[in-house]
C-alpha cells in the first residue's frame, strides 16, 4: 500500500462541495431499512465534514437498475434511516450531476448534508464514464470515497472522479486500509491464514495466493474435504469437489515450495444427515469416515491443535467458517478456534483480520467479533484483496 490521502490532509473546507461515495446498499424489507451497519460507518466521514462546514453530498448505489431510473430503487428510500444514524436533517437529490444538484448546492449551507439518486440509474456509472464523472465534478471542489467495499469495481463514483477531483479516503476506508495492510500488506511475521467455507471453487485465487504471502495456512470447511481427497482420503458423502483434485495438489505443492505449511483436520465431527444434533453424530479420526456420512466439521483436538497454531503466530487473516456453523453442533470448531483467536488478540499477541458474509456471521455468533482488531463486512472487495488483486477505487486514492 503506498500512501494515499486521507480527511486529515483537507485544508479549510468550510462552504466547499464534498462529493462523498458511500456504501448505502442497505437492507431493506417492505420500504424500511432493516440494519443500519453501513449506514453507521460512513457517519464518522460525514458527520467530520459536516461539521468542518463542507456541503457534503453523499453518492451510492443501491441495487441493480442497470442504467434506468427503477422507483423501487430509488435512494429517497433510506433517507430516514440515515437522517436516523446521523442526528441531522438530510436533502433529497433526484439527480447526480446537472442543473439540479447545482441549484440544490445553493441551497445547502455549510454542513448540510443531501443524498444524490441511486448512481446506478446512469449507465456512465458502471461504465466508468468520464463525461460522467466530469459532469458530478462539475458541482464539486473535492472527493471523497469511503466505500472500501464498492473498490474493487472501477466505476464512475468509486473511481472515475478520483480522477478529476483532489482525492481522499474517508474514515472508514482509511481504516479499513490499514487493517489489511497490517494483515497481508505488511505483516509481523509468523503470519497464520484460516480459508473455510463451502467450496475450493469460490476460493481458488484466494487459496493460490495466500500460499504464497503466510506461513501457515489452516483450510477448514467443505473445502477441505477436496483436499483431504486429493491426498487419497474417503470423505464419503462429504460436500467435496472431486474434479479439483489435481487443482489442489497443486496448491498444495506450491506451498512446500513457499514455505507454507497447510494444515488440514485429522479429526472431523461427522453425521449421515445433514441437519442439526443428527442421531448419527460422532467424532473420528480423518481416516475412518464411513462411506455414508459426511464430514461437517473439525474434531475438537483438531481445532484445539489448530489454535496451538495461532499461538506461534502474530498475525491473523480468516475467512470462511471450520464448519457448516448454521447447525449445531458443526459450529464447535469455528467457535473454540475463533475464541482462541480473540484471546490471543485481546493479549496482543496476534493481530486478527477477518471478512467475508458467512464468517462475519459466525464471529458474531462465537460472540468474540469486537476482539477480532477488525472485521470486514466488506464482502467481493475483501475477498479480491484477499486474493491479492489490485482494486480500483483505491489505486485510484493512491495515484
Ligand atoms: P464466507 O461467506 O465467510 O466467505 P463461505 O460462503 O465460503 O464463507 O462459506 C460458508 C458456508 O460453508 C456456510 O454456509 C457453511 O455451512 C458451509 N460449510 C462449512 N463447512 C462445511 C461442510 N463441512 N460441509 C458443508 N458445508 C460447509
Ligand atoms: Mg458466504
Amino acid at each position: 500500500m503506498s500512501s494515499f490521502k486521507t480527511l486529515d490532509d483537507l485544508g479549510d473546507v468550510n462552504g466547499k462541495v464534498a462529493l462523498v461515495r458511500v456504501d448505502l446498499n442497505l437492507p431493506m424489507q417492505d420500504g424500511s431499512v432493516t440494519d443500519d451497519t453501513r449506514i453507521r460507518a460512513a457517519a464518522p466521514t460525514v458527520l467530520e465534514l459536516s461539521q468542518k462546514g463542507a456541503k457534503v453530498l453523499l453518492l451510492a448505489h443501491f441495487g441493480r437498475p442497470k442504467g434506468e431510473r427503477v422507483s423501487t430503487q430509488s435512494l429517497s428510500m433510506v433517507v430516514g434511516a440515515v437522517e436516523k444514524v446521523l442526528g441531522k436533517e438530510v436533502m433529497f437529490v433526484p439527480e447526480i450531476a446537472g442543473d439540479i444538484v447545482k441549484q440544490s448546492v445553493g441551497i445547502l449551507r455549510p454542513g448540510d448534508i443531501a443524498i444524490l439518486e441511486n448512481t446506478r440509474f446512469w449507465k456512465g456509472e458502471e461504465k466508468n464514464d468520464p463525461d460522467l464523472a466530469k459532469a458530478m465534478a462539475e458541482n464539486a471542489d473535492f472527493y471523497v470515497n469511503d466505500a472500501f467495499s464498492a473498490a474493487h469495481r472501477a466505476h464512475a463514483t468509486t473511481e472515475g472522479l478520483a480522477k478529476v477531483l483532489p482525492a481522499y479516503a474517508g474514515r472508514s476506508m482509511e481504516a479499513e486500509l490499514k487493517a489489511l495492510d497490517a494483515a497481508l500488506g505488511k505483516p509481523v511475521k509468523p503470519v497464520a491464514a484460516v480459508v473455510g467455507g463451502a467450496k475450493v471453487s469460490s476460493k481458488l485465487d484466494v487459496l493460490t495466493h495466500l500460499v504464497t504471502q503466510v506461513d501457515h495456512l489452516i483450510i477448514g470447511g467443505g473445502m477441505a474435504n477436496t483436499f483431504l481427497a486429493a491426498k487419497g482420503v474417503n470423505v464419503g458423502k462429504s460436500l467435496c469437489e472431486h474434479d479439483l483434485a489435481d487443482t489442489a495438489n497443486k496448491i498444495l505443492e506450491t506451498a512446500d515450495k513457499s514455505g507454507c505449511t497447510v494444515h488440514l483436520p485429522y479429526e472431523v465431527v461427522v453425521s449421515k444427515e445433514f441437519a442439526a444434533n443428527p442421531a448419527s453424530l460422532r467424532t473420528c479420526n480423518v481416516h475412518e469416515v464411513a462411506e455414508d456420512e459426511m464430514i461437517l466439521d473439525a474434531g475438537p483436538s483438531a481445532a484445539e491443535a489448530l489454535g496451538d497454531v495461532l499461538k506461534t503466530c502474530k498475525t491473523l487473516v480468516w475467512n470462511g467458517p471450520l464448519g457448516a456453523f448454521e447447525m449445531q453442533p458443526f459450529d464447535a470448531a469455528t467457535v473454540a478456534l475463533a475464541k482462541t483467536a480473540a484471546a490471543l488478540t485481546h493479549e496482543g499477541s496476534l493481530v486478527s483480520v477477518a471478512g467475508g458474509g458467512d464468517t462475519v456471521a459466525a464471529l458474531n455468533h462465537a460472540g468474540v467479533a469486537q476482539d477480532f482488531s477488525y472485521i470486514s463486512t466488506a464482502g467481493g472487495a475483501f475477498l479480491e484483496w484477499m486474493e491479492g488483486k489490485e482494486l480500483p477505487g483505491v489505486v485510484a486514492l493512491e495515484a
